[in-house]
C-alpha cells in the first residue's frame, strides 16, 4: 500500500474537528505521489463531498482547463485541500459554502503537511485567500503577493506560490472573468516553469 492510500484510508476516519459530523465524507487528495506541484484549494464543496473526490466540481472543470493551458499535466499535479471536510449551513434543500473556521484549518493542517511530506513537491501552489493564510498567516493578502514565490515555515524547502481559486473566477462578473482565468492560467504557468527548473 503507498503511503498515499495509508493516508487517505487513515484520515476517512478522522475526527479531530466537528466537521466530521458535517459532511458526507473526507475528501483527501488525489493524484500521483511523484506530482512535481501540489494544488491546495480552500475546502471540497457540494459536488466533492458527495462524489468523495477533490476538485470534481464546476470550479474543479476550470482548473483543468487552466491547467491544460498552462501546460501542467494532471500526472504532475496532485491536488488537495487544506481542510478535507465541507463546511456548509442549510437553505431548504441547497448547502451553501461556509468557510472553514481557524479552528478547522489547525485541526486539518496535519494532514496537508503529511500529504506535503510523502510526495515532497517541488512547489506548492495555494487556491484562494483561505489556503494561503492557513499556511503563511492571517494577515497574507493574496491580492498584494498573488504570483510570487515565497518561503513557508510550514513546508520548509518547498516554495510556494498563491494565486487566485478557480471559483473565484467562475462568480467573477461576466465582463472580469477572461481577464481573472487569464491571470491564473499565467500562475500556473510560473508553477510549471519553477517546478521543471527545481527538478
Ligand atoms: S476537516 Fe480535517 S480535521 Fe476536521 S474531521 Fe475532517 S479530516 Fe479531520
Amino acid at each position: 500500500m503507498s503511503e498515499l492510500t495509508e493516508l487517505r484510508e487513515r484520515a476517512a476516519a478522522c475526527t479531530a474537528c466537528e466537521l466530521h459530523a458535517v459532511g458526507t465524507q473526507t475528501v483527501f487528495g488525489q493524484g500521483s505521489q511523484r506530482a512535481a506541484i501540489v494544488l491546495a484549494g480552500e475546502q471540497p464543496g457540494d459536488n466533492e463531498d458527495v462524489e468523495g473526490e477533490p476538485f470534481v466540481g464546476p470550479a474543479g472543470k476550470l482548473l483543468d482547463r487552466a491547467l491544460l493551458r498552462a501546460g501542467v499535466s494532471r500526472e504532475d499535479a496532485y491536488v488537495t485541500n487544506v481542510v478535507k471536510h465541507f463546511r456548509f449551513k442549510r437553505q431548504g434543500k441547497r448547502r451553501i459554502h461556509q468557510t472553514p473556521g481557524v479552528e478547522h484549518v489547525r485541526a486539518c493542517l496535519p494532514w496537508l503537511q503529511a500529504e506535503l511530506d510523502a510526495i515532497e513537491p517541488q512547489l506548492l501552489v495555494t487556491l484562494g485567500a483561505t489556503a494561503a493564510k492557513s499556511l503563511l498567516g492571517t494577515s497574507f493578502r493574496l491580492t498584494h503577493h498573488r504570483g510570487e514565490l515565497l518561503e513557508c515555515s510550514a513546508v520548509p524547502g518547498v516554495p510556494l506560490l498563491a494565486t487566485v481559486h478557480p471559483s473565484a473566477v467562475l462568480r467573477a462578473p461576466e465582463d472580469r472573468r477572461d481577464e481573472m482565468l487569464d491571470g491564473l492560467v499565467a500562475d500556473l504557468e510560473l508553477a510549471g516553469r519553477t517546478a521543471a527548473a527545481r527538478k
